[in-house]
């Protein structure tokens, strides 16, 4: 449908085809109207369908030159880059409409500079859950005269443990108000939000035709234990794509990996939570204009980003959600263009894996083998020597020839010359490309199931005090770990502590790379547990995660993407 078709003002008419789009997306075709008419709307729709467009526009739409400075729509989205790039977005819609004032209010970043913005007044507020409670008890944001609430990736919110936070925002917008709520999924905590907050919504549902992008073409690979990284490289090299990304499911992993990548010379870096503001800024600008052709992320970090000429996903590790697989390699294959993406799987687990998310998303993914050494070093030579027949056609370097005459003069033949200079040239080429003799195995880690003879308590300094539920320990623990969530055995949560059954062999890893970590924004100790087993059992809140998590599992298979636990990891990013 076209965008003048659906009652829009000259102004917005006039943005949308500055930007450049054509016709309105399914989810915009269908939810805009309704939007602008004052419903309360549940939009879903997958990732990439144009969700901000379709709130976006009608937010701008609404705001009149007489609503002078007060705030009269409100956006609540998961993470700064998403509220950052919506704020973009609606400036972009606004680009004709000057008396539209809109404000980016995010963690990580300077409050002072954002509460100045505030009081100069905005009309469509756009902003983390946690910085604008920040901003309400401060009193730097009035929410007195807001219309419209928007929640956008709610599922995403949800799983992000701000649902307390959402609530109490809500609680200060006037109830006569417009709410409206644009998620990937639809879970069952998003349906009790919308009942609880919604008046006689309207549905909206976009039904993808195949779970994965027809445009991607899948591939994986089958690697030794221990041999990941040099696997990445050997397929960095060999396809040379233009820009890529990376994902790994720990914030740890990605600063192993991106370090390693650029002590080899890769143009690579990291992006993930934990990194300040102006460096994951940095990070994504310098990867949008490619001055860095690799981006190495976790899920959460990259969820939203933007950018279309991505030509290459590597999920370094399997993703710890079917959701996940289809929202990384959907990074690629956008805008009409077409896409690859290379899964590396290293033993069995791995490879069972990623053929349950296959099964589900009803993806092919095809196996192939890793180029050879000498098959990438062949072709290497190859582009060397191409290019230098192409510099030699181009005319580029005559005026060298003078100098070869003079060498020839001392003995040398020209053939020896370029035999020489080829030969430096492919070899600082190759120097990097990895060599596959001998496995290194290292141990294997959560293959061994709890509950089995060879499993331990460790203890965490949380507990229900803390609001703590299972699944976000489960999340902490996976994302710091890398472990898959199976692993871990009953969680029992006491007032103060809570337990956890880990697998005995990799008890050290999960105390080492736990320590430190936070859990519901509670700085976390952890320990072996030294108590008795049964100690205390009448106040504990105790659950069997696994339980859980094979109840959850079914219904996946049955179509409804409630992932709960695992997808808490993002909680901790
Ligand atoms: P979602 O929130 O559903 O994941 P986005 O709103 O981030 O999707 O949009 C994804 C991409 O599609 C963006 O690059 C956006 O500019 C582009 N886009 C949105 N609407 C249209 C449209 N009508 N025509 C062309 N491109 C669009
Ligand atoms: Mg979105």
């Amino acid at each position: 449908m076209l965008f003048s078709d659906l009652g829009l003002s000259d102004e917005i008419l006039k943005a949308v085809e500055k930007i450049g789009y054509e016709e309105a997306t399914e989810i915009q075709a269908k939810t805009i109207p309704l939007l602008m008419e004052g419903r309360d709307v549940i939009g879903r729709s997958h990732t990439g369908t144009g969700k901000t467009a379709a709130f976006g526009i009608p937010a701008v739409s609404s705001i009149q030159k007489g609503d002078g400075n007060s705030v009269r729509i409100l956006i609540l989205c998961p993470t700064r880059e998403l509220a950052m790039q919506a704020c973009d977005e609606l400036d972009k819609f606004s680009d004709f409409m000057p008396w539209v004032r809109t404000c980016a209010v995010y963690g990580g970043a300077d409050i002072d500079r954002q509460i100045v913005s505030l009081r100069r007044g905005a009309n469509i507020v756009v902003g983390t859950p946690g910085r604008v409670m920040d901003h309400i008890n401060r009193h730097t944001l009035k929410l007195d005269n807001v219309r419209t609430v928007i929640l956008d990736e709610a599922d995403e919110m949800l799983n992000m443990g701000f649902r307390e936070d959402i609530e109490t925002i809500l609680g200060f917008v006037p109830e006569e108000r417009q709410t409206v709520l644009f998620s990937a999924t639809m879970p069952e905590p998003i349906m009790a939000i919308t009942e609880k907050y919604q008046r006689d919504p309207v549905v909206v549902g976009v039904e993808q035709k195949s779970r994965t992008v027809d445009s991607v073409e899948q591939f994986y690979f089958d690697v030794p234990m221990g041999r990941k990284t040099d696997a990445l490289q050997m397929l960095l090299l060999a396809y040379e794509p233009k820009l890529s990304m990376i994902f790994c499911n720990t914030k740890k992993m990605v600063d192993e990996l991106s370090e390693q990548l650029v002590s080899k010379g890769f143009r690579a870096a990291g992006l993930h939570g934990d990194m300040k503001q102006a460096s994951r800024t940095q990070t994504l600008n310098a990867f949008k204009s490619g001055r860095l052709n690799i981006l190495i992320a976790t899920d959460v970090a990259a969820r939203g980003i933007d950018v279309d000429d991505v030509d290459a996903v590597f999920n370094y590790d399997i993703p710890q959600d079917c959701e996940y697989y289809i929202h990384r390699i959907g990074r690629t294959g956008r805008a009409g263009k077409s896409g690859v993406a290379y899964t590396i799987a290293s033993g069995r687990r791995q490879v069972s894996e990623l053929m349950d998310i296959a099964r589900y998303t009803k993806a092919h993914i095809e196996r192939r083998e890793l180029p050879s050494r000498d098959e990438v070093m062949a072709a290497k030579a190859n582009a060397v020597t191409e290019a230098v027949k192409n510099c030699v056609m181009s005319g580029k370097y005559e005026r060298y020839a003078e100098q070869v005459a003079a060498l020839e003069a001392e003995g040398f033949s020209a053939e020896q010359l370029a035999a020489a200079l080829l030969g430096m040239k492919i070899s600082a080429e190759t120097k990097n490309v990895p060599e596959f003799i001998k496995p290194v195995f290292r141990p294997n880690r959560g293959e061994k199931g709890s509950g089995k003879s060879g499993s331990v308590k460790v203890e965490i300094s949380v507990g229900r005090a803390n609001k703590i539920a299972p699944n976000f320990v489960l999340g902490a623990l996976v994302d710091a770990t890398g472990m898959a969530g199976k692993s871990f055995g009953k969680i029992d949560i006491y007032d103060r502590f809570t337990t956890v059954e880990v697998p005995e062999a990799d008890k050290e890893h999960i105390i080492d790379s736990m320590t430190g970590t936070k859990i519901n924004g509670q700085k976390i100790k952890i320990k072996l547990y030294e108590g008795k087993d049964n100690r205390d059992s009448k106040d504990k809140d105790r659950r069997d995660y696994r339980g859980d998590r094979k109840r959850d599992f079914k219904r996946q298979r049955h179509g409804n993407h409630n992932t709960a636990g695992r997808r808490n990891s993002k909680r901790y990013q």
